[in-house]
């Protein structure tokens, strides 16, 4: 493809041609030396270019010495880490050679297993060692980890098929890829070594899994992260050979022989250690680099250039760097003439400088981007490479960040942090949009649950106590849950788990679980306190709405309560439909009445600001207003109301009362503990009902909805 840079000359001189020193004979700052540690390591594990005449290249996939040092940098920052990777990659290569792998495959995968966790050395230490999970700005950093655990590999010049085994066990890998049986079957079995190894250890927020509930977990979300064949081969293998945990772990890798760790390697674990965390810092600072050594050559492509440039890391790597391959242009879109561009201004005058440019993506549209061009100096004063790192200004970071802040609070419950009633709605809304376009859907299934009792919590250990439990059970779910659902707070005490890929069978499955690890946990201080929480779940039918899903969940949920609470029940629509045909078999609730009452933390001001919201949003009626009383009435507004089919607009008429609670609703507060007010409802049909029980579901969710606004945020 012409460019119009075609015409430019090419800068092909190499740094060595300058005379092999910086003209300005400064020595290394020390970024610049951990850049030129990057370059050593990345020397050292070419094995083109090695002078060791005993380094092994284990099969052509890694350098052994680059692998040892790496593996003991990762011992020294975390040893859990280290017997995690081992076991892991014990595993994986294990169930391999169960499916007949030998050779370079089988050294492949192996090695993906030992590198897929090596970005923790990086993760700084707040987030790594974090007791308790993690909040999503902590997460978003933590996830930096893989790119620089690829940084490095690419720099250590890692065979490509291993960077490619890692790239896809990672749960953030998204190549527009539906199904899991598409990745590279090296990394399906790599994810499968690593669940099974982290769920039969012990973890913050659970205790370790047993081998039986392990592959219930793993077939229950089998297609979603898992796939299904190998979850069932990989019990046929244990089935043959006993669960690992049995087997010989004493079985040393290879590399574990005397000295394994011993640090004499080239690279010292701790320099590597430093190494990492600068990278650290770059990928959560730029976008991208490149490094070039003295011949010009690239020898440091990362993923980050890959995405801002659309050019791929095995098109860039050793080729020489001349002024062809990345068009630059001043602020105005002029062509930059090879004096001023960056890379050769920095070669002559051996320093390093920063640039406001434009730069051509590989489709041919130009980039603002702010660049900073560093000469890589070592202590004799020598230039032994040139980093350039990329910043994208026309997605500027910090807006970015912005707007995914506005977005966190927009879609996520301030007090748990798990998704909020929007969002789940919203959520569910396109699952089912998808779901009833699709002629051949795959299941789908939403686990309603409340929390037994939680008054009675408030009541007895104060409100603060409450919310603690709200946010270990925010936690809980979000630790249990291993493919793709979606956990939302619905209400006060109430929790929505939605289930793609999942029969009502694997839903039911998966609230026991849960319902399980509740009754073991300890949400709160109150070592003592235990909680139980009631299930309600349902799958989603062809033809289905929101507002039907909810509802067959909620009526499962609430017989759930019915029958004495701590239990799950499910309800297909068939039944649903057949309870509504015969008379209702959920004990039918006598009157037209229905009580309620909640508590929430809310000032005088915002309880009329909210009200006025329910009435705008809800378009409610204000019917009466007094102190500490207000009527309201919500559905339709005709002169003639009428209980249509659609619940939404079944007329009701709630009379609320507010205050500050009663002596036996909340034990005197604590010093600090804020503002509480008490909100008694009563709701009554207007119109004419034509049930009881049709009245009373839709008076809950009317209270439901009056209480989302109050308890919330
Ligand atoms: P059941 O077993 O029937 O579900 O009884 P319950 O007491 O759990 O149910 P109810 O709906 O009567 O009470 C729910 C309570 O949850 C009332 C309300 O004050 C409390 N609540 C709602 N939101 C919050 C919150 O954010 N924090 C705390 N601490 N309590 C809340
Ligand atoms: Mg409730
Ligand atoms: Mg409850």
């Amino acid at each position: 493809m012409q460019t119009e840079f075609d015409d430019v000359a090419t800068l092909d001189l190499s740094i060595a041609d300058l005379g092999g020193r910086s003209p300005s004979g400064q020595s290394p700052t020390a970024s610049t030396r951990l850049l030129l540690d990057l370059l050593r390591l990345s020397r050292s594990g070419d094995l083109a270019t090695t002078t060791d005449p005993k380094a092994d290249a284990l099969d052509g996939v890694i350098m052994r010495p680059v692998l040892r040092s790496l593996l003991a940098a990762l011992r020294l920052r975390d040893n859990n880490t280290i017997h995690h990777v081992r076991r892991t990659a014990m595993f994986a290569t294990g169930l391999a050679r169960f499916l007949g792998w030998d050779g370079v495959a089988l050294r492949k995968l192996e090695i993906a297993a030992l590198l897929h966790d090596i970005g923790k050395i990086g993760v700084p230490d707040h987030v790594l060692f974090k007791p308790g999970s993690l909040n999503p700005a902590e997460q978003e950093l933590f996830a930096l980890q893989h790119h620089v655990g690829m940084d490095v590999l690419q720099a250590c010049r890692v065979h490509q098929d291993v960077l490619d085994i890692i790239t896809q066990s990672n749960p953030n890998y998204d190549n527009g890829l539906h199904n899991t049986t598409e990745l590279h079957l090296g990394a399906r079995i790599l994810v499968i070594a690593d669940a099974y190894d982290s769920l039969s250890h012990k973890q913050v927020y659970r205790s370790a899994k047993t081998h039986e509930e392990i592959v219930s977990i793993l077939g229950g979300s089998a297609g979603t992260r898992f796939d299904g064949n190998l979850v069932n081969l990989m019990n046929r293998w244990i089935q043959a050979e006993g669960p690992p945990s049995s087997r010989e772990m004493q079985e040393p890798h290879k590399l574990q022989g005397a000295g394994f760790f011993q640090l004499a390697e080239e690279m010292q674990a701790s320099s590597l250690c430093h190494i990492f965390s600068y990278l650290y810092g770059l990928e959560s600072t730029y976008d991208g680099f490149y490094l070039v050594d003295s011949d010009l050559k690239f020898r440091i492509w990362n993923t980050g250039m890959e995405r801002l440039l659309g050019r791929d890391a095995s098109k860039m790597l050793d080729q020489n760097w001349t002024s062809r391959q990345i068009a630059f242009a001043d602020n105005q879109g002029r062509p930059l003439s090879d004096d001023s561009r960056p890379m050769n201004e920095v070669i002559h005058g051996g320093q390093a400088r920063t640039a406001q440019l434009r730069v051509q993506h590989v489709d041919g549209h130009w980039l603002d981007v702010e660049i900073m061009t560093v000469p890589m100096i070592d202590h004799d004063g020598s230039l032994q490479g040139v980093a350039e790192i990329f910043r994208d200004l026309s997605q500027d970071r910090r807006r970015r960040r912005e707007d995914k802040d506005l977005h966190q609070k927009a879609t996520r419950d301030s007090l748990t942090g798990v998704c909020n009633r929007g969002e789940l709605e919203r959520t569910l809304e396109s699952l089912l949009a998808d779901f009833n376009q699709d002629s051949d859907p795959e299941p789908m299934s939403l686990i309603f649950l409340d929390v037994d009792h939680f008054k009675s919590i408030n009541d007895t250990h104060l409100h603060a106590t409450g919310d603690q439990v709200l946010v270990g059970l925010g936690k809980l779910l979000q630790s249990e849950m291993y493919s793709a659902e979606t956990i939302g707070r619905y209400g006060g005490e109430e929790f929505i788990v939605l289930c793609p890929s999942t029969d009502l069978k694997q839903a039911i499955a998966k609230a026991e679980r849960l319902r399980l690890a509740i009754c073991d946990a300890t949400l709160c201080d109150v070592k003592h306190l235990k909680i139980t929480v009631s299930f309600g779940v349902t799958q989603v039918e062809p033809g289905d709405t929101l507002c039907d899903v909810f509802g067959r969940a909620d009526k499962a949920l609430f017989a759930s309560k019915d029958k004495g609470r701590n239990r799950t029940t499910a309800l297909s629509k068939r039944e649903f439909l057949a309870e509504k045909s015969e008379s209702p078999q959920v004990e039918p609730v006598a009157t037209y009445d229905f009580d309620g009452s909640f508590l929430a933390c809310v000032t005088s001001d915002m309880i009329v600001l909210k009200f006025g919201s329910v009435v705008r949003e809800q378009n409610a009626r204000l019917m009466q207003t007094a102190p500490g009383h207000v009527v309201i009435r919500v559905g339709s507004t005709l002169f003639l109301p009428f209980w249509g089919t659609k619940p939404e607009q079944q007329p009701v008429e709630l009379e609320i009362t507010f205050g500050p609670p009663p002596k036996d609703v909340l034990l005197p507060q604590k010093q600090g503990a804020s503002e509480r007010t008490y909100f008694q409802v009563k709701i009554k049909p207007r119109g004419w009902p034509p049930d009881v029980a049709t009245f009373q579901t839709r008076a809950r969710s009317a209270f439901r909805l009056l209480k989302s606004y109050f308890v919330a945020d």
